[in-house]
């Protein structure tokens, strides 16, 4: 008898990134910028100055010092991860026994419904309205009514762009106290509206951050759960010993010790969406070629258009790639000259239609 893998994983791809070259590459959120010369040095000679034949630092306690102080956290309550896609992973995988019900709100990050998957836990989706924003007070009796033990949504999100305010996000943990709330805020850097202050009053609450966005260090694999205690000891007790390796967690410590850096950072990329969310609505006022542009408290600009596959591919033969996503398109803010690059292609492309 052959060997047979069991039904959970027999039908899985693996992830199929964007593959090729490209000259500009606004598919994957990530930030344009890289880290200052001084930065960087001073990162590198930390990493290697540390001892790399002895085990990385299980808590990542520096680490996780930096980037507490940095976001007024209590360090108690943070774990780091490799990447926040290892930690979405941890939660989803562990904190749901079987036939409990976690709750995805579509549409959302494709990755929440991947591992709930890969991990055999039983999901159910909840809508968003027509214009793509959560309605809270349904969402709140949708998850009283189905006695939900979690709901999982990205805030602001990806891919629709739109934020959700702390007050909003308040009102459902204080109505649904015993449903666990995993709110990521991967683009939190980008808008103003973060519930880490609230992990002390609810133990209801994890957040999720990450530093592959804002921060601009998608490469190195860093992200970070902060929650209460007993949800901090759990995250904590699952993850593998040495999940952040030494390397990372010094560059991420040189990171978080220039903060004025960060906030640059942050304002040149909210600059630099803003730029092209605009170019779009121009775009759209003089040609139509679009249904709607959604105005972003994140990163990169969303799209609905009828013509979305025309205008990715059209994109694609002049070597701009994006994101498209059934009838919408996801285009991450650039360089000023990335930015011209793909208005000036759409505008091209845009006539056509
Ligand atoms: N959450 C959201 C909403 C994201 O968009 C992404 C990356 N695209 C992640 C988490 C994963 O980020 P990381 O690089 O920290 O694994």
């Amino acid at each position: 008898m052959a060997y047979s893998l069991n039904q959970k994983i027999k039908n899985l791809t693996p992830y199929a990134p964007i593959v090729g070259h490209y000259d500009i590459r606004l598919d994957a959120n990530e930030s344009f910028l890289t880290l200052p010369d001084d930065v960087k040095k001073k990162a590198m000679e930390e990493a290697l100055s540390s001892p790399l034949n002895r085990y990385p630092d299980p808590y990542a306690t520096d680490l996780v010092r930096g980037f507490s102080k940095y976001y007024c956290v209590k360090p108690e309550y943070v774990t780091a991860g490799n990447g926040s896609d290892e930690l979405i992973s941890l939660i989803v995988g562990t904190f749901f026994e079987a036939g409990e019900e976690l709750v995805m709100v579509v549409p959302d990050f494709s990755m929440y419904q991947f591992y709930a998957e890969v991990f055999g836990v039983k999901t159910t989706a909840f809508t968003k309205d027509e214009s793509l924003h959560i309605d809270v007070e349904r969402l709140c009796q949708y998850l009283i009514q189905s006695k939900a033990r979690g709901v999982m949504f990205s805030n602001p999100c990806n891919p629709t762009s739109i934020c959700l305010s702390k007050r909003q996000v308040h009102r459902m943990l204080r109505e649904v106290p015993d449903c666990l709330f995993i709110v990521d805020e991967a683009y939190m850097d980008f808008a103003d509206e973060s519930v880490l202050s609230l992990v002390d009053d609810f133990d209801n609450l994890i957040v999720l951050r990450t530093c592959s966005k804002a921060i601009g260090l998608a490469a190195i694999r860093i992200g970070f759960a902060v929650a209460g205690e007993k949800i901090t000891r759990a995250i904590r007790s699952v993850k593998s010993p040495y999940n952040v390796n030494t390397v990372s967690q010094k560059i991420g410590e040189a990171v978080f010790a220039d903060p004025e850096f960060l906030m640059h950072a942050a304002k040149k990329i909210i600059s630099s969406r803003e730029h092209l969310y605009k170019g779009l609505l121009a775009l759209h006022a003089r040609y139509r070629g679009f249904d709607e542009v959604y105005e972003s408290a994140t990163n990169f600009v969303f799209i609905r258009t009828k013509y979305a596959k025309e205008l990715y591919e059209g994109l694609l033969a002049r070597s701009i790639a994006i994101r498209f996503m059934g009838g919408y398109l996801r285009i991450t803010a650039g360089t000023q000259e990335e930015n011209k690059a793909v208005l000036t292609a759409l505008e091209e492309l845009v006539k056509e239609y």
